[in-house]
């Protein structure tokens, strides 16, 4: 049983602008729960549930919360969700639009996770937002819908934040012959915990989130995103907040969808079209959505960083 749907892929003209290079647009951003997570937190919850699982357990204030309540709802599983106070209102009404119990614990997501794994039960499951083999399993799936529709990426463009996504798209690209493509991992400055990781050869801690992207805010990335790169091309990009804004304020108007800085800095490398990607003809970007940004909070930003 599946919770996510196929989305389509999307070839863009507007993003494609070298000659001979098809920029392919995987629209998971119309995922019903409004990104990604659905695929990997789905399959999760469906597994959990057929294991006995009598309710589900988040700590995610983020897309992950908001995916694992819609899974709940789906499949009849009463969903309890804990959030810092920091966690924004539209994300707490998402979550309970979704018919998730909320409660809201701490300072920071820390301390909301702590209090959340120490409400775990015996017959409750709690759903990680990017560190579970379920999860990748999961998110592969996008790569199958992507070579079942007859595309062959050759060059593949995603947005990190804890990794999760990274470890499900190298999954999916392995279990399609696809193990030689090279994955872009994007991140915002501020956010570049997979980046600095793979600098220092070892998990670093970012002492702090300080980008606006914050659905990619994991202080630190999982042990399996960062050991991927011993097995698989995986090449970290940093870019700035503003570049993550322009880019996802111009896909409103290139493809009217709206998504998240933390989506828009995947789309800002493939708009760049830079020497990065000279040379591949099939260039898959994963759109990967997002729901906790509204239009004015992304014209806000664009705003405020266009002035520095
Ligand atoms: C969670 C999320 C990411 C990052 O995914 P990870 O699996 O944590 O690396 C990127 N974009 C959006 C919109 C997300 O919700």
């Amino acid at each position: 049983m599946n919770l996510h749907i196929d989305t389509p892929l999307l070839a863009s003209t507007a993003i494609g602008a070298r000659a001979g290079q098809a920029i392919w647009l995987k629209m998971d951003a119309l995922q019903p729960s409004g990104s990604f997570k659905l695929r990997g937190i789905g399959h999760a919850c469906v597994t959990y549930a057929r294991r006995g699982a009598r309710r589900f357990i988040s700590s995610s204030g983020g897309n992950a919360g908001i995916a694992a309540a819609y899974c709940g709802r789906r499949l009849g599983v009463p969903v309890l969700v804990v959030v810092p106070e920091t966690a924004s209102s539209r994300a707490r009404e998402l979550i309970a639009r979704e018919g998730a119990e909320i409660r809201v614990h701490g300072a920071s997501f820390q301390e909301a996770n702590a209090h959340a794994l120490s409400l775990l039960g015996e017959h409750d499951a709690f759903i990680h937002p990017f560190d579970d083999p379920l999860l990748w399993e999961g998110h592969a799936s996008m790569i199958d819908e992507t070579v079942r529709a007859g595309v062959r990426p050759d060059a593949v463009i995603l947005s990190v934040g804890g990794g999760g996504l990274l470890c499900g798209a190298v999954a999916g690209l392995r279990r399609n012959g696809l193990a030689e493509v090279p994955v872009f991992a994007v991140e915002t400055e501020g956010a570049d915990s997979y980046a600095q990781s793979v600098a220092a050869g070892a998990r670093i801690e970012l002492p702090a989130i300080t980008s606006v992207a914050s659905s990619l805010g994991a202080r630190r990335v999982s042990e399996a995103a960062l050991a991927l790169r011993a097995t698989h091309p995986v090449h970290p990009v940093v870019l700035p907040d503003t570049d993550a804004v322009q880019a996802a304020l111009r896909f409103m108007d290139d493809h009217r969808i709206v998504v998240e800085p933390a989506c828009g800095v995947s789309l800002a490398l493939a708009y760049r079209a830079g020497e990065l990607l000279a040379g591949f003809s099939n260039v898959l970007v994963i759109v990967c959505g997002g729901v906790t940004a509204t239009v004015p909070q992304l014209q806000a930003w664009g705003a405020a960083t266009a002035q520095r």
